[in-house]
Formats: C-alpha cells, structure tokens, sequence
C-alpha cells in the first residue's frame, strides 16, 4: 500500500552494524520526516483502538519514541518497560536470553494491574526476545495484552512463531 510504501523509503539499510553480517534497519530518516512520523503514529494509535487497549507499552528504546505518541494519539496511558536498574520505583523485572549472555527488563509494578489490557509497541521484532519477556511482564503483572505492534518485523529470524505462545491469541501487527 502507499502507506507502506512511504513507511519503507524511509527506513535505512545500514550493513554489518553493530557488528559483521547485520544489517541493521535504521528508523531515524522516518523520524526526522514529520509526515511519514505522523503516518506510523496514526498506524499504530489505530492498532491501539482496535484492539481495545486502555493502555501504550513501550519498549526501551525506540519503543518510548513510538510509544509515546502512539499513547497520546489513543487517548491512552503510556508505561514504559526498560531496562534493569532504570525505575525508581518498585518493579517487576523479567530476564531473557539473548544471542550471549542475557538481558533483564523491568517496569513500574504499579504501573500495570488486574484489567488493564496492553499494547505492546516496538519499531523492530528481530528474534522476538524481547517482546516475549514484556509479554511475561505484563501477564505477571495481572494485566491483558491486547497485543503487540510494531513497525517492522524481520520475518526471516522467526520472532512470529517464537511469539505465539506468549501472545495466545493476542494479534501481532506490523505494518
Ligand atoms: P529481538 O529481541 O531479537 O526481537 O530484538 C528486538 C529488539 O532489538 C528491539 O527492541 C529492537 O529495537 C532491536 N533491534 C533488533 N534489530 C534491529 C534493527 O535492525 N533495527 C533496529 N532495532 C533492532
């Protein structure tokens, strides 16, 4: 569609970042343009009303640039999950492996409760990871996930399937 169209020409290809054979998907050329910006957060706001979200997470940290908006467009709360040792406050922190060694994130325990239903919001689902530990996160907090959305989905690394057991029915959208 023209929207993905426009949301492709500006995401960048950058080869063997951050390391040999990556290539890595740079969003900051569809940050920097105010139209296609305001298109992906439009996008992924109506992901949120459909699927009847009463609050935005994001995930650190190009899930907090996403996010946020997206949130505020909805009408809806923004919480963040970030990385361990960030929150003040008292948390509930999920660990996950990584490709070496782990990673552990973590959100504001009183940030999310019994009947809220989340949206997961992230620019990129690689090998689905992290994704599923926030899936975990916000189980563990007593919370619904109304489902995750991302701008970009790298099809090839599997995070899809990975996904579906933590998403349990919940829809995955990339756009
Ligand atoms: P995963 O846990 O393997 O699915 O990796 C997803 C996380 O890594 C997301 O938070 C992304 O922001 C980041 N990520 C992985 N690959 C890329 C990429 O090519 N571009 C931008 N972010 C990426």
């Amino acid at each position: 569609t023209d929207i993905t169209e426009l949301l492709l020409s500006r995401i960048r290809d950058v080869a063997d970042y951050p390391e040999p054979g990556v290539m890595f998907k740079d969003i900051t050329p569809l940050l920097a343009d105010p139209e296609a910006f305001a298109v992906l957060t439009d996008a992924l706001a109506e992901v949120a009303r459909a699927t009847g979200a009463t609050k935005v997470v994001g995930l650190e940290a190009r899930g907090f640039i996403l996010g946020a908006p997206v949130a505020l467009r909805a009408g809806l709360g923004f919480i963040p999950v970030r990385k361990a040792g960030k929150l003040p406050g008292a948390t509930l922190s999920q660990a996950y492996d990584l490709e070496y060694g782990s990673a552990e994130i973590e959100v504001h325990a009183e940030d999310l409760t019994a009947g809220d239903r989340v949206l997961v919001v992230d620019d990129v689902l690689a090998t689905g990871g992290t994704a599923e530990a926030s899936l975990e996160l916000i189980r563990r907090a007593g919370a619904e996930v109304a489902g995750l959305a991302v701008l970009m989905e790298l099809g090839f690394l599997g995070g899809r399937a990975r996904l579906e057991p933590a998403l349990a029915g919940a829809p995955l959208k990339a756009l």
